[in-house]
């Protein structure tokens, strides 16, 4: 309810307001949405349900046509004007145009609210009014744009407090289903939303002795706690985009030279999401093929057994093992992992971004395709502003180099739990005694590597130049 523009601009235009949530069954069962994302969005209804009901209001859930269940709703509750907050997605867009046409053919404003993003697409504009496609020259533009009209967190709550429609005059609504319900199992390790412990997150992140302080080295660690966990609140609306920014200005100031530096790189992670929201919105074919037209000729494998492998953690290169571990049993990856899982996907198994997109898709509880589809479309070398594909993450020096105890392998993989650092990100180098010690015997307790990275080079390499050219 907090930092919520749609709200706020109903609130502000009108003396009623109420509430509605759309399932939309074919999204909710559909290959597009997994348990982790669909958790965090029930989570979030959950509590926004409770808070309306402590104000004597009530959450309308409705199911099925969206036109339909709104315009009905509309008509029960005397509504004249629906407002919602805009999705860059492109069937979102779709739907949205569809239900809007039908909702005003029947007599019912609509009105869309640009919310999910700090600037919209198409605010943010080269001198030439072009979308940017490099992330350095978008920032420097957002910056600036920012420095002469920043957006404040609206007042979304305090607006709406006295107009919420009661609960007996919206009528009884359905109850928030189960996940089952949907084809999904709920799991108690997936992160869930709401609105208080929202803040409370970014409250804890940005106090000073928070990890805000060290973010600029810590974020890389997948072993701390070294970054925010906003992201499914990001995603499913239970903090405002505005009141990250506004709360990390406000962090700079009277910061000191490190301190800052860090809230500087945090921001910047912040505007790396609205420039892939841009991306996706002034490009929308990205949602379906690679930015670069060209590498739509990459001879991708088609090797389903080492796409399984990589999904469920048994490539035997314990770092991209161990992410893949984080991700199916918590529903989040740390970030440097997400890229070393993606560079292994893409440029190791040399297979589709899109194979490994769809996976993040289905298991992530912050699952977006505008971040994911950049993430990916970055680490393939397919995308806007993407790592040339020469540069290939090589998983033992990165698990060295951002993991060095192997802290955060072990947790996730006990198999390595007693191995020696020194081959704690390399077990099959270890000498036959040792692994027989450390009670890791490869190929047994722990899968041998499914490639040898050297000999696989070459065939990355000209795969990719051969699309490509050589850049
Ligand atoms: C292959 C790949 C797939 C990804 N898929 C998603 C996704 O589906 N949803 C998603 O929210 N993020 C995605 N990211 C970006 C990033 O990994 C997550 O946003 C981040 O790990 C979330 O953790 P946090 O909230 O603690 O981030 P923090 O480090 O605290 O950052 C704060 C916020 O900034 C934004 N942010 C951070 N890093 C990035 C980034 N690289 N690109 C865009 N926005 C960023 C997120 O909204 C994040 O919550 C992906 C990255 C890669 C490489």
């Amino acid at each position: 309810m907090r930092d919520n523009v749609a709200l706020a601009e109903a609130a502000r235009a009108s003396d009623e307001v109420a509430l509605a949530f759309v399932l939309d069954p074919i999204l909710l069962r559909g290959e597009r949405m997994g348990a982790p994302l669909v958790q965090a969005f029930f989570s979030a209804l959950a509590s926004l349900r409770a808070e309306l009901r402590e104000r004597g209001s009530e959450l309308a859930l409705l199911e099925g046509d969206f036109a339909e269940q709104l315009a009905a709703f509309a008509a029960r509750i005397g509504a004249e004007a629906i407002y919602y907050n805009e999705d860059y997605e492109p069937d979102a867009r779709e739907r949205d145009e569809r239900v809007r046409a039908a909702l005003e053919a029947s007599g019912i404003a609509v009105r869309a609210s640009l919310d999910h993003v700090y600037f919209g697409a198409e605010e943010v504009r080269t001198e030439s009014g072009a979308p940017y496609k490099v992330f350095t020259p978008y920032k420097r533009r957002w910056l600036d744009q920012h420095a002469l009209a920043p957006r404040l967190p609206v007042q979304s709550n305090r607006a709406s407090a006295k107009k919420l429609l009661a609960r007996g005059e919206i009528g009884a609504t359905r109850v928030l289903p189960e996940l089952e319900a949907y084809g999904h199992a709920p799991s108690a390790a997936y992160p869930t939303c709401d609105e208080a412990s929202a803040r409370a997150r970014l409250d804890r992140f940005l106090a000073e002795g928070g990890a805000s302080d060290a973010y600029a080295v810590r974020r890389d660690l997948p072993a701390l706690d070294g970054t925010s966990r906003l992201s499914p609140d990001l995603r499913a609306g239970t903090i405002g985009i505005r009141t990250c920014v506004a709360r990390a200005y406000a962090a700079m100031e009277g910061a000191s030279v490190q301190r800052r530096a860090s809230l500087e790189v945090w921001l910047s992670e912040l505007i790396w999401r609205d420039f892939y929201q841009q991306i996706l919105r002034n490009f929308p074919h990205v949602a379906r093929a690679p930015f670069v037209a060209a590498a739509a000729a990459i001879a991708w494998r088609d090797d389903e057994a080492a796409f399984r492998a990589w999904c469920e953690g048994r490539t035997g290169y314990p770092i991209v093992d161990a992410a893949m571990r984080q991700l199916n049993t918590t529903g989040w990856m740390h970030n440097r992992l997400r890229m070393i899982v993606a560079s292994f996907l893409t440029k190791d198994l040399l297979l589709n971004w899109q194979w490994g997109e769809r996976y993040f898709e289905r298991h992530l509880a912050d699952a977006d395709l505008a971040q994911n589809n950049g993430g990916w479309q970055w680490a393939a070398s397919t995308g806007t502003d993407a790592a040339p594909y020469f540069r290939i993450f090589n998983p033992v020096l990165q698990g060295q180099r951002f993991d060095p105890e192997g802290a955060f392998v072990r947790a996730m993989l006990p198999a390595l739990r007693s191995v020696p650092t020194k081959y704690v990100h390399a077990p099959w180098q270890m000498p036959p005694l040792v692994q027989r010690e450390s009670g890791c015997i490869v190929g047994d307790d722990y899968p041998a590597p499914i490639v040898d990275r050297a000999a696989t080079k070459a065939r990355v390499l000209a795969a990719f130049s051969a699309a490509l050219g050589k850049r």
